[in-house]
């Protein structure tokens, strides 16, 4: 595996992979690896021969009272984690490389953006959208892998790519989750013992609100502010929204009539959770 940590270098070994006939994944992530994130090399693999899979805490994607600086950073163990994968390049650009001085582009990611997580983190996916346009650009890849985890990111990815002429296909990848339930993410390792043992509380409250929502005997706002109590009365500091909206535009739903997908975001101690479910027939 090559560990590559600047735009040049990168754009040669793409361009040596290339003229060996191979074509190129990416898997664009934010390091503190886990096995969420090794799923979607995974994926990558049933569609490409070569996969780079990039490492890079996007300053621009955080707020100003967020956790950039505290963000888990384990580049050593992530870098063993992907050679263990068989993942080809391991790109590790720094801030600088990133953002040269005097960078002032940002893409504006539409109204979606502003929605679910967007209406709690102002510029958030304009952060995301920008920095996964100048990796599509950096290593053009024929296709790049994201989560379902963050299923508001991978709606927006694909909208930024197909209004963009992006010429790489995005496709999706399940959400890995631990034994009890809890969506695996780097954020988990801020939760205490004992917060850590709530935290699957948010899997299983999404479950039951999605099989009641589906029963459609009761309102959707009185069934998802009695979800929203749950999870308070379980122990959840605070939670953002729990919502239920239409899984290929992500515009609200009156119905829980496929495609639909549950979606939501509350915190545990200063730990944001987030976590979606689709609502089957
Ligand atoms: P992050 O490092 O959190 O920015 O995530 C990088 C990529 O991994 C994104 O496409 C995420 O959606 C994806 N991802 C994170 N957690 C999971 C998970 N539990 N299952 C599947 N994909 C995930």
């Amino acid at each position: 595996m090559k560990i590559i940590r600047t735009k040049q270098a990168l754009k040669d070994a793409i361009r040596r992979l290339r003229a060996e006939g191979k074509t190129i994944g990416l898997v664009p992530t934010m390091g503190a690896l886990h096995d969420g994130h090794i799923s979607l090399t995974g994926v990558a693999r049933q569609h490409v021969t070569a996969i780079v899979t990039s490492i890079f805490v996007n300053p621009t994607q955080f707020g100003p009272q967020e956790d950039f600086s505290r963000y888990p950073r384990t580049e050593n163990q992530d870098i063993d984690m992907l050679e263990k994968t068989g993942v080809d390049i391991a790109y590790l650009p720094s801030a600088e490389e990133m953002y040269p001085a005097g960078c002032v582009t940002q893409i504006h990611a539409g109204s979606i953006s502003e929605a679910l997580c967007g209406a709690f983190r102002p510029g958030h996916f304009n952060g995301v959208a920008t920095v996964v346009a100048k990796f599509l650009l950096q290593a053009q890849p024929d296709i790049a892998v994201f989560g379902e985890k963050d299923y508001q990111q991978l709606h927006i990815i694909r909208q930024m790519v197909a209004d963009l002429d992006i010429p790489a296909q995005i496709i999706g990848a399940p959400i890995m989750r631990e034994e009890d339930g809890l969506a695996m993410s780097s954020r988990n390792r801020y939760l205490s013992i004992s917060e850590r043992k709530i935290a699957a509380l948010l899997y299983r409250v999404l479950q039951e609100t999605a099989n009641t929502l589906r029963a459609g005997q009761k309102k959707q706002g009185e069934i998802l502010e009695l979800a929203k109590r749950q999870l308070l009365q379980s122990g959840f500091s605070k939670v953002d929204y729990m919502e239920l909206r239409n899984a290929e535009t992500l515009r609200p739903t009156e119905h829980a009539i496929p495609p639909v997908r549950l979606l939501a975001a509350a915190y545990l101690g200063i730990t944001r959770l987030i976590d979606n479910i689709p609502i089957t027939i």
